[in-house]
């Protein structure tokens, strides 16, 4: 199948452009990933998600993919963290890693082809200080190395920043950098103290500095540059004008990136989440709190990437209402016909007989391709969704073989970008609870009612909730029971 043609909004021109990849069925995708010192917050994982969407919705659309994501785990943080519990820099960063490996899991993201690791990557970066200083890029100072940025005529391109004020020879040696504060930045680090962990290497005892690492793999990866380069907003300036000021000096004949995509933040009121504002959340936390993934998942990638989305309990909760309602036609649907077994690959990309599904088939596809438009993508899912009710409903639940096979391959392919839905058979699903454990849970709950403890009452409440029985109490104070539709 030849891939449909994907348009994106790519920060280098300010554009929506036509995506033109180098090898017209294959794309490169190289994303920065996290820095392994604690758990990732739900606005880090926002952006994971975001890469996911966007290799999910490329393999919808035909592509083969080659796609890659960094594991930061050096870092000024990282070091003094270790230096701290008197253990190395690997001992400290195993366990973070291990914890973002296992979010993505948790999450449905999936596994993408390369996870390069900065500490496995040093003899690359090393080469790279090397080229950039015989193109007279770089300059050493008391054992760190700089990179100039007034001797690159095309700084501050990709981020548009206006450099005319920088003064010469100003320099940023740290991993933590200001925004808007234009400054030679630092590619190699001098050892400063013993315990500080550090390489032995032909530019000199040291480790690289933050920027460099991912202009280092993507070359040692690809052996060029990359169709598409995607992280969070944050990252635009100072890390990828940097990231594009070594890899252009390194290698001005080039392309570095052909398109580059940027990731909104995730708010908290108003704000943007992060570690060092406290106002966080980490996805144990949220499951804590009894979310499940799916709903998490869905909530997170419900709004466009490039828009800016605002964390509430009260919005993932309207998330979680949603989802149900979709998965409940899901499990209708599944009742009305014969076992399902398992939906087999070759029919995702099959065309559809029936014209209404085919028409919402196409429009899905359109609002992905289309610079990722999960919002136009969801309304083409919520309109499938009422068509198959309105279906059901008419018809007495007794539909034709073709329309629900055909709804079912649907909700498939829509569930292999979103990932959220189940397709287990009802019988698992609802009909494996017995009424008699619902009036036991009935019968638990006005126990826990009379005794004032409304807590146990409202969990026993949302726990039959999770599995699609809504309770509505009377009047005369039963309580009445029904499956969500
Ligand atoms: P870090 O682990 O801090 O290196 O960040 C990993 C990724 O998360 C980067 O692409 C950041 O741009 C992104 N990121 C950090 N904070 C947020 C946020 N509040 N919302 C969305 N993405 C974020
Ligand atoms: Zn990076």
């Amino acid at each position: 199948m030849k891939p449909i043609p994907f348009f994106f909004f790519n920060t280098k021109t300010g554009k929506k452009e036509a995506f033109l990849p180098k090898d017209s069925n294959s794309v490169t995708i190289y994303s920065c990933g996290p820095t392994v010192y604690n758990f990732a917050h739900i606005g880090n994982i926002r952006s994971f998600l975001f890469v996911d969407i966007l290799r999910r919705s490329l393999l919808l659309g035909g592509y083969k993919l080659n796609q890659s994501m960094n594991i930061t785990d050096i870092d000024d943080k990282i070091i003094n963290a270790s230096i701290k519990q008197n253990i190395s820099v690997e001992e400290f960063t195993k366990p973070w890693t291990e914890a973002f490996f296992k979010d993505l899991e948790t999450l449905q993201i999936q596994r993408l082809e390369h996870y390069p690791k900065a500490t496995e990557s040093i003899d690359d970066m090393v080469s790279l200080v090397e080229i950039l200083q015989s193109n007279g890029l770089a300059y050493e100072r008391e054992g760190n190395v700089y990179f100039s940025i007034q001797k690159f005529q095309r700084y501050g391109e990709l981020s548009k920043i206006d450099v005319s004020g920088m003064k010469s020879g100003v320099r940023y040696d740290a991993d933590e950098y200001e925004k808007d504060d234009v400054r030679d930045f630092v590619l190699w680090k001098n050892q400063k103290t013993k315990e500080e962990k550090c390489w032995h290497t032909r530019i000199g005892m040291g480790r690289p500095g933050w920027h460099l690492e991912c202009s280092a793999m993507i070359r040692k990866i690809y052996g060029t540059g990359v169709d598409i380069h995607t992280g969070g907003i944050d990252l635009l300036f100072p890390h990828h004008e940097n990231e594009f000021a070594q890899s252009v000096g390194a290698y001005p004949e080039e392309q570095f990136v052909g398109t580059w995509l940027h990731c909104e933040h995730l708010l908290v009121d108003g704000e943007k989440m992060s570690k060092s504002k406290g106002n966080f959340y980490t996805l144990r936390d949220i499951l804590e709190k009894g979310f499940e993934p799916k709903v998490i998942r869905f909530h997170l990638i419900s709004a466009h990437y490039r828009s800016k989305l605002n964390f509430s309990l009260a919005k993932l909760e309207e998330s979680k209402v949603a989802l149900d309602r979709i998965q409940n036609t899901i499990y209708r649907l599944l009742e009305t016909g014969s076992l399902w077994n398992q939906i087999p690959e070759e029919s995702l990309i099959k065309n559809f007989s029936l014209k209404e599904i085919e028409t919402l088939n196409s429009d899905f596809l359109n609002a992905i391709a289309d610079d990722l438009n999960i919002p136009k993508a969801l309304a083409t899912l919520f309109e499938f969704v009422r068509l198959v009710n309105l279906t059901l409903d008419q018809s007495k639940d007794e539909i034709s073989n073709e329309f629900y096979e055909e709804s079912l391959v649907f909700f498939c392919k829509l569930n292999s970008l979103f990932a959220v839905f189940s397709f287990e058979k009802t019988k698992e699903t609802l009909d494996g609870i017995s009424e008699e454990w619902i009036l036991k849970q009935i019968s638990n709950r006005k126990i826990a009612k009379q005794n004032k403890d409304f807590a146990t009452a409202d969990n026993i409440r949302k726990e039959l909730e999770l599995k699609g029985i809504l309770l509505a109490d009377t009047k005369e104070g039963n309580t009445t029971w029904k499956k969500a539709l």
